[in-house]
């Protein structure tokens, strides 16, 4: 057995491995991104897509293990060791290091104060705050690029404010979402082409006006692309907008800067680059609100949906939502000729518990029942509350013993376990169950059902605490 001094340094020292190993990560990670946006830099000038600050910052929020004095130590080596490895001069270097890692603690500082759903933009209201946080960061930037300007490039001070902040807030725009929003979308297991189908047309939509804003060109052209943004705001979850949009803001920041839009407008005129970028971005956060509103009503429509279908008092499906799954699961073993069977359960008594106990006792008997039972199934059987203190269960590719044994193991999780009552003492309820069984799942839910009354009718009658089944079986051929 470790002592508790072992078992301390036993946790300092697992804390400090996890430490090191995220500071490594965002440290790895920015010196990546800083290569990647030196390579794609125009010579001798700043980088047009620059995504090291925006993965820093994204990662700083979405890896806590990662905002630790070492993680921003490490990043800070990123940004140095990358800028002097491709020639850049110490002063130079680290002006920039310093403009980003300003940028980026600007932003963060605003972020952190933001609930966690605001930081995953869940809410509309969240996109605006981001263009705060981000717009904080930018600005911060833009106060050393006011300074590196004439030291660096021998420009205004102007100049160098205004070209890094909006350089800081179009990638910031482009990248952070992503990060923030990312998860593995949840994709239907069976899709027909037709719903396939409906689904690529808005990214088919984009890829076609993006294709018209090039070919056509002129000051609109950047804006071609946005309905068909929206339109993916509609249609797909919130990552997979956020996604486009951003591969949007990346194709308008690289097409504005190798003048592909540029058949009536001069983008070598510094303002007319810094207008069309900020406008770029702007344009962006469009879908990006559209999909945050889109996924809260989907989520709240989500809820009242829930809430419709099932029961409060026991967790489980109401009489209309076991009816409609119960029937879409008979209709697929009637496809796989798979039996199956239906239960009927009832405590037994249950009005005595209430005279005896009192009802606030009984609805606690009944939560507590819903529990033991649903303990008793498989994860594909469906449960439902279908009356007072009566439960109905589809136990899908079910042989009749195996359905018998699920009755009898439910029946003895009552009577052999007595239920303790939050207002005094315990009791033990006994249940009886009545089933009804297809052998090749041909059959409708009601006469199922009908028939598992009709064998709880008997358990009843013959003294209660008991399973039987019904004698007929649905697509069975001998009886
Ligand atoms: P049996 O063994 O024949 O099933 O007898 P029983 O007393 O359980 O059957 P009966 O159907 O006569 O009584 C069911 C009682 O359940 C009647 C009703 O007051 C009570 N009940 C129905 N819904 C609820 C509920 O949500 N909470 C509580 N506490 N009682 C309920
Ligand atoms: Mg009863
Ligand atoms: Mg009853």
């Amino acid at each position: 057995m470790l002592t508790n001094y072992q078992a301390s340094q036993k946790t300092i020292t697992g804390s400090f491995v996890a430490t090191a190993q995220a500071a490594l990560l965002i440290g790895v990670l920015v010196f990546a991104a800083c290569l990647f946006g030196i390579f794609t830099r125009p010579v001798d000038f700043l980088a047009t897509v620059w995504p090291a600050n925006a993965l820093m910052l994204g990662l700083l929020l979405r890896v806590p293990a990662t905002a630790t004095p070492y993680g921003w130590l490490a990043a800070a080596c990123g940004f140095t060791v990358a800028d002097l490895l491709t020639g850049s001069s110490l002063g130079k270097t680290l002006i920039l290091t310093s403009a980003n890692l300003v940028g980026v603690g600007g932003a963060y500082a605003v972020l952190r104060t933001y609930r966690p759903e605001a930081i995953r933009l869940q809410t509309p209201e969240a996109i605006p705050q981001l263009v705060l946080a981000i717009g904080f960061g930018a600005c911060l930037a833009g106060f050393v690029g006011a300074v590196a300007n004439p030291i660096l490039f021998g420009g205004t001070a102007l100049g160098g404010w205004t070209f890094w902040f909006v350089t800081e807030f179009a990638n910031f725009v482009a990248i952070l979402p992503v990060i923030l929003t990312a998860r593995w979308p949840s994709l239907p297991r069976r899709m027909s082409w037709a719903r396939l189908a409906r689904l690529a047309l808005p990214a088919f939509a984009l890829v076609l006006t993006s294709f018209a804003s090039i070919q056509i060109g002129g000051p609109g052209a950047v804006a071609f692309p946005v309905p068909a943004l929206l339109w993916a705001a509609i249609v797909y979850p919130r990552f997979i907008t956020v996604l486009l949009t951003s591969i949007f803001s990346f194709w308008s920041l690289i097409a504005l800067s190798a003048n592909l839009f540029s058949h009536t407008i001069d983008v070598s005129a510094e303002g007319a680059l810094i207008s069309m970028r900020l406008g770029g971005s702007l344009i962006a956060l469009a879908p990006m609100m559209l999909a945050s509103a889109m996924a809260k009503q989907n989520d709240l429509i989500g809820q009242l949906s829930d809430l419709a279908r099932r029961d409060s008092l026991s967790g489980l499906l109401n009489r209309r939502a076991f009816a409609e799954e119960a029937e879409a699961l008979i209709r697929s073993c009637a496809r796989q000729a798979k039996s199956l069977a239906v239960l009927m359960l009832d405590i037994d008594h249950f009005k005595s518990i209430n005279d005896r106990f009192g009802h606030a006792a009984g609805d606690q008997v009944i939560s507590i029942a819903a529990a033991r039972i649903s303990a008793c199934l498989r994860g594909n059987d469906i449960i439902g509350r279908v009356g007072g203190e009566e439960f109905a269960i589809l136990l899908p590719a079910c042989s009749r013993e195996q359905a018998l044994e699920v009755a009898e193991r439910m029946r003895n999780a009552f009577s052999q376990s007595a239920i303790a009552l939050e207002s005094r003492g315990s009791l033990t309820v006994t249940v009886s169950v009545g089933l009804a069984w297809s052998n090749n799942g041909i059959a409708d839910l009601n006469a199922l059902m009908e028939e598992a009354d009709e064998a709880l009718y008997r358990a009843k009658n013959l003294g209660r605490n008991r399973a039987e089944m019904h004698l007929r079986a649905h697509g069975s051929r001998s009886t």
